[in-house]
């Protein structure tokens, strides 16, 4: 970490300050203790984050912080439009483990690809070949979710397993590695009298296998995105129909939360009756995003409603005359207005249960006195039903 002293520039201390908040960000996010916190050789990883050309920085920020948009994080904003489920196998919940751990035999190929680029890089730039295993493996545990078997590792590196487990294997593909590593592979070139150049030894030469890590995971987002959104634009097409009508299959599964007038205004009669009706993507997306939100919002309003006890309107009349169907649109684009409920007498549609007193009415005070006066008038009695 950075040292403050007096004769730091102000853009020195704002830049420490910040560095403080997010490694105590991180610290909260991950849960991982003090001491392992303490343990991590931060200097590789901002070395890493600052050489990083081989994808987008955003992608970076967001895969450091557990904040690409999975399906367990989109699904938050929209769970109708945006479907938690991985896109390449029956996981119900997405999340930022399973976007690297995905089952599915074609994203699994990313693990071996990096196993293999991993061993190559490392060899080239003389890392001591302990350190190689303990790091493929540790890699290839975590990939299988299996605990590393401890005996395999040599007693002197011992410590550095022991570290790293504190730290969590996670955090070591994401360039959080224990500042034992690169001690450890100084040691073992001078031990072999092996020379010491720019790239086998200190932060260029863990840097470089961290950015190496990366650079694969970033190839499998774009793998992952591929299974989720299309390959080509044909493929985008016919996954985008998918997503619509898995998300307007789900609406329908709603529908008998639904109140009887929202049940005839938004919906057609069945969901394969909607699909005839249309075709394409764009035309299913309006759909959703015009009649989403109100049907949602009836539905938490008749569940309020039911908490505090109270009555639906079906409940209190009797539907007499068919609602006029909503026709939904395909387009935004204005419509011939038909007539609603709200452009026609209620009792054009429902029947009260039984007829009560006459229901008071609001008067401003200038016809209370006229009312008054015309009170024993039989006509202004209570209203007659239809
Ligand atoms: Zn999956």
């Amino acid at each position: 970490m950075m040292k403050l002293t007096k004769s730091c520039p102000s853009s020195s201390i704002l830049l420490a300050l910040s560095e403080r908040e997010l490694k105590t960000y991180i610290k909260q996010k991950t849960g991982m203790s003090e001491a392992a916190f303490a343990d991590i050789d931060w200097q590789s990883h901002e070395r890493s984050v600052n050489t990083f050309k081989d994808g987008p920085h955003i992608f970076l920020v967001k895969f450091l912080h557990g904040w690409l948009p999975v399906g367990k994080l989109v699904s938050r904003y929209n769970p109708v439009k945006y479907p938690s489920a991985c896109p390449s196998c029956d996981e119900p919940v997405e999340d930022s483990k399973h976007f690297l751990t995905c089952p599915n035999p074609e994203r699994r190929k990313w693990h071996a690809a990096l196993k293999t680029s991993l061993r190559h890089r490392c060899e080239s730039v003389d890392t001591d070949p302990a350190l190689l295993d303990l790091l493929l493996w540790g890699l290839n545990h975590w990939l299988q979710g299996t605990p590393i078997p401890a005996h395999r590792v040599p007693e002197r590196i011992a410590h550095l397993l022991h570290s790293q487990n504190t730290i969590g294997w996670d955090n070591f593909l994401l360039g959080r590695w224990s500042r034992h590593w690169t001690t450890l592979q100084l040691q073992y070139l001078q031990r072999n009298h092996i020379e010491v150049t720019k790239k086998n030894h200190g932060l260029s030469w863990s840097s470089n296998i961290i950015r190496l890590m990366w650079d694969h995971c970033y190839k499998e987002w774009k793998t992952r995105n591929s299974a989720r959104h299309g390959k080509d634009a044909e493929d985008k097409a016919q996954r985008r129909l998918e997503t619509a009508h898995r998300s307007i299959r789900d609406l329908y599964d709603l529908k008998p939360r639904c109140s009887l007038q929202a049940q005839r205004h938004y919906f057609y009669p069945t969901v394969e009756n909607h699909f005839r009706r249309d075709t394409d993507a764009r035309s299913l997306e309006n759909w959703l995003e015009t009649y989403q939100p109100m049907i949602m919002q009836n539905i938490r309003h008749r569940r309020d409603n039911s908490d505090r006890r109270l009555r639906q309107i079906d409940d209190v009349f009797h539907l007499i005359r068919t609602v006029p169907p909503s026709n939904p649109t395909p387009t935004m684009a204005p419509r011939q207005r038909t007539p609603t409920l709200t452009t026609r007498p209620i009792t054009t549609y429902f029947r009260p249960h039984r007829i009560t007193s006459p229901t008071p009415t609001l008067e401003t005070p200038t016809t209370t006195a006229r009312t008054t006066s015309t009170s024993n008038n039989p006509t202004t009695t209570a209203p007659q039903p239809p």
